[in-house]
């Protein structure tokens, strides 16, 4: 039995819980960073990195399948999945070995194993016992399923998803949220047949309405197929593939079903409930400065309620790590916070949907631009369609950017400062926006919103 002291000690090397360490090391804090699989967690090994390097390959394919009406003759000769996986790893691991160097190189001491909550100040780790004066709590998510749905065969989750060694012809996808329709891109420019399956009226459903609307009619386009408004009912396997049944009695024939019904929180059998920590359905409740109840141990990342996003996670460790260094960071508020659905067109928003601006302020008092990127030049050439709805509260600030189109993930920055810095049309409109760049096509929304639209 060995023991260990530190200022900080940190359950999880996910993005909340090596964000923290990171800043509390730089603030002069001793740190124990515990993780029992690899530091960089669900984004850097099975989310975000490595789903984003496969969007990257779909891409390339279908530019490729494209290339003609650029004047380019080349074709796709198909999809070599091992050289795939190989670009994916190759991206991942580069990462993972950067963020090994950093960790080390900042003094962080890594724990590996799985560690376990055992009284306010103290995790237990194998037979080593991990003290601080602090704790954070950053155990992260794992895919959820739906009651009497089993993971397993040719019913996989993203985890399983990553692992495929080839592409299927035919998927169905449970959940049009972010992560299905995300595979649901990446598999169709591979060439599967894909069926999402969404019980809500509308893809990516979290999203502003017209929005999901375009997003529909671009997917529709590519050959993806929808059920919307519908529930899932069962699933039956066998040799060939699946059997989805649907609450109409409508079935669907693939070979997988990918379930993307969301992700719960990972925090069951940790101790948290038996050293008292306040929780909710295995979500640890916290305040806005990420306390929970119990003095000296914080929560971050997708174990607390809210948006499950990386960079939620990296902002709540660098909050909590400033907060226990007496900083007084600025808190951070989960409307505001990017979102960008990554596929192909992409989905990006910032700040209040139409409908939620209205219901906060009044509807006469919200106004809305919508600018169509057919009026945009590098849109054009990138040959996408898509637009940028800007949301104001009259007299005052820009409340909402909601867009869609080819890269416009990347547009969501300056949207972003915006919002956050509650800047009037007028204040961003006299802006420059570099020519030609599809950010061209958010300063015309703002100039048309000051009153002054010049293209529009
Ligand atoms: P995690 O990253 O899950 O880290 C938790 C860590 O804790 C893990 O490493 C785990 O091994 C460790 N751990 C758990 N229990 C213990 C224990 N008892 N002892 C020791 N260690 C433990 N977000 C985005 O912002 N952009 C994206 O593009 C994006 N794409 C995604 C795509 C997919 C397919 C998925 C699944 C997720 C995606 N996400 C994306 C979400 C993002 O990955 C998460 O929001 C983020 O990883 C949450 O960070 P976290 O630190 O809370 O948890």
């Amino acid at each position: 039995m060995t023991e260990h002291n530190f200022d900080l000690v940190i359950l999880g090397a996910g993005s909340g819980g090596y964000a923290a360490a990171l800043r509390a090391s730089q603030l002069g804090m001793t740190v124990g960073l515990i993780e029992k699989s690899k530091v960089g967690g669900t984004c850097l090994h099975v989310g975000c990195i490595p789903t984003k390097a496969l969007l990257h390959a779909a891409e390339v394919a279908d530019a490729a399948r494209d290339s003609a009406k650029f004047g380019v003759r080349a074709t796709l000769d198909g999809i070599d999945v091992p050289a795939v996986i190989q670009y994916r790893e190759s991206v991942v691991s580069s990462k993972h070995k950067g963020l090994q160097g950093l960790i080390k190189a900042r003094g962080i001491t890594t724990i590996e194993g799985e560690g376990r909550l055992t009284s306010p100040t103290t995790v237990q780790v194998g037979e080593h016992t991990i003290t601080g004066k602090n704790v954070i709590l950053a155990t992260g998510s794992f895919p959820r399923t739906l009651p009497g749905l089993e993971i397993g065969g040719r019913v996989i989750t993203s985890e399983q998803a990553l692992q495929l060694d080839y592409v299927p012809n035919k998927v169905a996808i449970l959940g049009g949220g972010v992560i299905g329709v995300e595979f649901a891109s990446v598999w169709r420019s591979f060439g599967s047949e894909v069926t999402i399956i969404e019980g809500l009226p509308h893809l990516v459903p979290a999203e502003d309405e017209s929005i999901s609307k375009q997003f529909e009619r671009a997917y529709r386009k590519r050959g993806i197929e929808f059920s919307l408004g519908v529930k899932f009912q069962s699933v039956t396997q066998s040799e060939q593939g699946v059997v989805v049944t649907l609450e109409d009695g409508k079935t669907i024939e693939a070979d997988l079903l990918l379930v993307a019904v969301g992700r719960g929180p990972a925090t069951a059998g940790l101790g948290f409930e038996e050293v008292g920590v306040e929780m909710d359905r295995g979500f640890v409740l916290t305040d806005e400065r990420l306390r929970t109840n119990i003095p000296g141990v914080w929560a971050v990342g997708d174990i607390v309620p809210g948006l499950q996003l990386a960079h939620r996670g990296f902002q709540h460790g660098i909050f909590v790590a400033e907060e226990i260094a007496g900083l007084n960071p600025v808190v951070i508020s989960d409307t505001n916070i990017p979102k960008v659905t990554y596929s192909e067109p992409e989905v990006a928003s910032v700040g209040l949907s139409e409908k939620k601006a209205k219901e906060q302020y009044g509807d006469d008092a919200v106004k809305t631009y919508d600018y169509n990127l057919a009026g945009n030049g590098k849109s054009h050439i990138l040959e996408t369609a898509g637009s940028i709805k800007v949301i104001r509260v009259v007299d005052g600030p820009v409340v909402g950017v909601h867009m869609i189109g080819a890269r416009v993930g990347e547009l969501i920055g300056e949207a972003q400062l915006a919002v956050n810095w509650d800047a009037h049309p007028e204040d961003v409109a006299p802006l420059l926006h570099a020519h030609p760049t599809q950010h061209e096509a958010l300063g015309e929304a703002f100039l048309a919103l000051a009153g002054k639209p010049l293209h529009a």
